[in-house]
């Protein structure tokens, strides 16, 4: 008995062997592919509900499947699983281009497209219609035969260019390695760094220490090696990858991949490949992010450029150092930081004791939803680390179910994130309640000491829980418009806000108290915490800018006449480099997250993310923390509605207007200087 094959409701992990999931995707993919095809061939009139919803509510089996496969390959891994994954990938995107390529399917959804100002549709059903057609238009079902062929082409052309792309910054990344055999040239690293290194050097057969270009052996050295030859020559070697006139290089890829996201959006209809992206997105066009990205630039320019300033005049106290240098920002920001807030991981930790920060995110989330949170022992899991909950409205109707694993192993990748088995959504009458999960990777307690949280892992579990507070109390209609099925610069305000109640005294002294004496966090140590998380803010903010200029400089125009990358580089830099340019050196030809992840046109996303939080958080700290009505009302316009609606219509229904960028300039510490 495959315990796949059938319908279940909780995942039956235990059941579970590696044998069952191939047969059981094959079986699913029949399924989903004999539902979507009776509804491209039915023969009579296209409905929304025929068409649209009957699309939304097909392939739940494969849906379920797909879950419980993909979410235990992240979190209980073994070479087995990662290899079916290997053959059911391309399974999978076979099924979906038989979905969005399908002329059939596709005329009766624009049938009832096209007559969607005449059918009296609910808001959600307007917004999945909408979504449903563009799955297709977006993926060029509108065109004719000679332009869907280039089409095809541009995308096959692009998947490789990508693929090229990432591989040739992995290779770069893994050719380099710093060789050193004299310890001293180790000086101020801290011992755990430098044993590592040695580690290293072992592995590969040397004598001495190796640094390589991968973060966690870049970034110490960066942080804190006293050597500022070679912080040199390794910031060089960082910052040059793909950009070596050799078979690695990447200058050409960039310029053909920009010009064919060009061709493509063009094709669609639209004037650049931003255009294209955004139009689903909460910024909606690029002279939005433009806009954004400009605004912020104005008001955190002067911060950085006094933060700069006054970095190198202690590296100048410090070392005589005449003019900082990329080379050695990272370096004199550490020394100044310790030397202005002496504060380290050590002496918090005894304040967050895992099972206290359990216990006090689930006790925020009472007091501001009313949820209550049941352990129980009864649900299925794949690993005895892992926890099951039960959460319960007021009225004790029972609102999700809450897998929670947060202890490293073997077979777990890194990071930490939400995930859910099983998503909400109303059939026939009957509000099907998610299955939602957090996963992340916090030291497992002993027999002698418990789990102590870094306060960066704090913020990480009430972050995830965010994310998992918004596929919980999700409640939609349709499965995909349910919980995180969002424009992905929205994705991050229900995660990103949950961490402001980490700065708040009234939410800490729920929670934070040493786990021997008892005693709650002392508030200097609060105000700590909260100075030296806006340390060299306007910096980090003038970076973050930087980025997304250069993403946007690369994708919001025509690229045609651009030839020379560097160049073009260094004209989107113009208003945010404040170190001096090093000509070896290229952002672009590594720039992974927008050539070969999928960032493009979407970098500016991660300060419009902050923006909103801080905005949010600002009408609670307006009211109170934990004050209901306003509580209410981010439940009920955004955390419950998922993507029912354009994102900034949710927002202004809960805060009453746009979101503002002072909330997140005052928290940044950035508004006193600028405003007078
Ligand atoms: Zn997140």
């Amino acid at each position: 008995m495959n315990p796949l094959l059938s319908p279940f409701d909780t995942a039956p992990f235990s059941k579970l062997k590696n044998e069952h999931f191939k047969p059981a995707f094959l079986k699913a993919i029949d399924m989903a592919r004999a539902e979507i095809y009776g509804i491209a061939n039915a023969t009579d009139t296209p409905t929304f509900e025929n068409t649209i919803a009957a699309l939304d509510y097909a392939g739940q089996q494969l849906d379920r499947v797909s879950s419980v496969f993909f979410n235990l390959n992240s979190a209980e891994t073994n070479p087995e699983i990662q290899k079916i994954a290997q053959e059911v990938s391309p399974l999978l995107s076979e099924f979906s281009n038989d979905i969005t390529l399908n002329e059939d399917l596709f005329k009766r959804v624009k049938a009832v497209y096209d007559q969607r100002h005449n059918l009296k549709l609910t808001t959600e059903e307007q917004t999945l219609l909408d979504k449903k057609y563009k799955s297709f238009s977006r993926n060029g079902a509108n065109l004719p035969d000679d332009k869907k062929k280039r089409l095809r082409e541009i995308d096959a052309e692009l998947s490789k260019l990508k693929l090229q792309f990432g591989e040739n910054v992995l290779a770069e990344t893994n050719k380099y390695e710093m060789h050193l055999t004299s310890e001293a040239d180790l000086d101020g690293l801290p011992e755990g760094e430098k044993e590592a290194a040695a580690q290293l050097a072992k592995s590969k057969d040397k004598e001495g220490w190796l640094i390589t270009l991968d973060y966690p052996s870049y970034i110490p050295f960066m942080k804190y090696a006293k050597n500022r030859k070679l912080r040199k020559e390794l910031s060089i070697a960082f910052g040059s990858k793909g950009f070596h006139d050799d078979e690695l290089d990447n200058q050409k890829n960039i310029i053909k991949i920009t010009n064919l996201r060009h061709e493509r959006a063009n094709l669609l209809g639209y004037k650049t490949h931003a255009h294209y992206v955004l139009e689903e997105r909460m910024a909606e066009t690029p002279e939005k992010v433009h806009q954004f990205l400009n605004e912020l630039l104005e008001k955190a320019k002067p911060a950085a450029e006094r933060e700069y300033a006054e970095l190198e005049e202690f590296a100048k106290k410090m070392d005589n150092i005449d003019r900082l240098q990329k080379w050695d920002g990272a370096y004199y920001s550490e020394k100044l930081k310790q030397k202005l807030f002496d504060l380290d991981d050590e002496k918090l930790k005894p304040y967050f004791k895992l099972e206290n920060v359990i216990a006090g995110v689930f006790k925020v989330a009472e007091k501001l939803f009313g949820l209550q949170f049941e352990e129980v022992f009864d649900i299925d899991k794949y690993h005895p680390d892992v926890k099951t909950y039960r959460i319960y409205d007021q009225d004790k109707n029972l609102v999700s179910l809450f897998y929670a694993d947060f202890h490293p192993r073997p077979g777990k990748r890194g990071g930490a994130w939400m995930t859910s088995y099983k998503a909400q959504y109303v059939q026939n009458g009957i509000n099907v309640r998610p299955h939602i999960s957090n996963v992340c990777n916090f030291t497992k307690p002993t027999a002698s000491k418990p789990s102590l949280l870094t306060f960066n892992e704090v913020t990480t579990l009430f972050h995830e829980f965010g994310h998992g507070l918004h596929g919980m109390l999700a409640n939609t209609v349709y499965p995909g418009l349910s919980g995180t099925s969002v424009y992905w610069d929205f994705v991050e305000l229900p995660s990103q806000i949950m961490e402001n109640w980490c700065f708040e005294k009234e939410a800490l002294e729920l929670f934070a108290t040493h786990y021997e004496s008892g005693e709650v966090i002392p508030m200097d140590l609060v105000q700590k915490i909260k100075d030296s998380a806006t340390f060299q803010e306007g910096m980090a903010t003038l970076r973050q800018i930087s980025f997304g200029l250069l993403d946007m400089s690369w994708h919001g125009t025509d690229p045609s006449g651009i030839a020379n990358v560097k160049a073009q580089e260094q004209l989107a830099f113009k208003e945010t480099d404040l170190y001096p340019e090093s000509p070896e050196t290229c952002m672009s030809t590594s720039f992974s997250h927008i050539f070969q992840g999928g960032y493009s046109s979407g970098y500016y996303s991660y300060k419009w993310a902050e923006v909103l939080d801080a905005d949010a958080f600002a009408y609670f700290k307006e009211k109170g923390i934990f004050n209901k009505e306003v509580a209410t009302k981010f439940k009920d316009n955004v955390l419950s509605q998922g993507g029912t609606e354009k994102p900034m219509e949710l927002y202004k229904r809960f805060r009453g207007s746009e979101p503002k960028i002072e909330a997140l300039l005052k928290r940044a510490g950035l508004l006193s200087e600028t405003s007078n």
